[in-house]
């Protein structure tokens, strides 16, 4: 294949034929690495997309999921078997839903309802092909390069970012949130799991590896890493504050949490373009940020 030590090859999955929606990173390097991959409906352009670049059904040597929600790994059954040598690798937490979607894709339908189809499932990927990556794990790509995986859970438990060690380059998933259409950087704090002080945890844990470069899954790279970092740091801040106010005088009332959220921080930025509204109204991404935030406050009203 053509090499050229260093460089990102962004992908645009193009999510339900929607650019600028949904990115899948190859590092190209001695031991290729794809970074996510899209959903399902996606791994023909992703896979037309590897081609194009170079590699043959031999040379994907890494398919590195950053979580298992679908629009990250839906794909990844269908690209393991167009590209039988590449490893994936999970979070330890995610490999068993690989293993057997079910569960995972049941859920994921019930949530998008009517938009499920454009999302599709994934195919199960046998347990052999798999690594679940320790915390700091590093993944070799040869000629001395590495990928270093980085735990960093909050928008959900099985979440991860990796770091490209010899140049800096951090790719965050959706750890810190999304940017797209020329919006600002905002939140994407889904249902079931999402976690504000884990998310913050995790952002002050990335801001300390100081990447040169930084990469968002949706979408692309980020202008001013440690600005980003800290935008997405006190926008999930002020969003889990009034979300956990907005729950102690109005339990249950979606639309009080709402407007709680929206006043703590508007979306205004966001979705600024169009297009950026466009993109994050396609798939009802602000209403999933709304019952991520519900489903943490009645988590923590009931471990209370
Ligand atoms: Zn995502």
């Amino acid at each position: 294949m053509d090499l050229h030590p260093g460089e990102v090859l962004q992908i645009d999955t193009m999510l339900a034929g929607v650019p600028g929606m949904t990115g899948a990173h190859l590092i190209r390097a001695e031991q290729p690495a794809l970074i996510d991959c899209g959903t399902q409906t996606s791994a023909d352009t992703v896979h037309a997309a590897l081609r194009d670049a170079g590699l043959g059904p031999d040379d994907l040597a890494w398919l590195v999921l950053t979580h298992v929600h679908l629009d990250h790994c839906g794909a990844a059954g269908d690209l393991a078997r167009a590209f039988p040598k590449a490893t994936v690798v999970v979070h330890p937490r995610g490999a068993r839903h690989l293993v057997d979607p079910s569960r995972l894709v049941a859920g994921t339908h019930a949530l998008f309802g009517r938009l499920s189809p454009a999302i599709g499932g994934l195919e199960p990927i046998p347990e052999d092909r798999i690594i679940e990556a320790a915390d700091g794990q590093v993944i070799p790509l040869g000629a001395g390069r590495s990928l270093r995986a980085v735990w960093a859970p909050g928008h959900a438990r099985h979440h991860m970012a990796l770091l490209e060690e010899s140049e800096g380059i951090l790719f965050a998933g959706d750890a810190v949130g999304v940017q797209m259409g020329g919006g600002e950087m905002y939140p994407t704090i889904p249902p079931p799991e999402y976690d504000v002080d884990a998310g913050l945890a995790s952002l002050d844990l990335l801001e300390g590896l100081d990447p040169g470069r930084m990469y968002v899954s949706h979408f692309g790279p980020v202008d001013d890493p440690g600005e980003a970092l800290d935008l997405g740091r006190r926008a999930q801040k002020a969003m889990g504050q009034a979300a956990r106010e907005a729950h102690a005088w109005a339990p249950g009332d979606l639309d009080a949490l709402q407007r709680a959220v929206d006043e703590a921080w508007p979306p205004d930025e966001a979705l600024r373009t169009p297009e950026a509204l466009t993109r994050w109204t396609a798939f009802n991404w602000l209403d999933n940020n709304l019952l991520g935030l519900q489903g943490m406050v009645e988590r923590e009203a009931r471990d209370a």
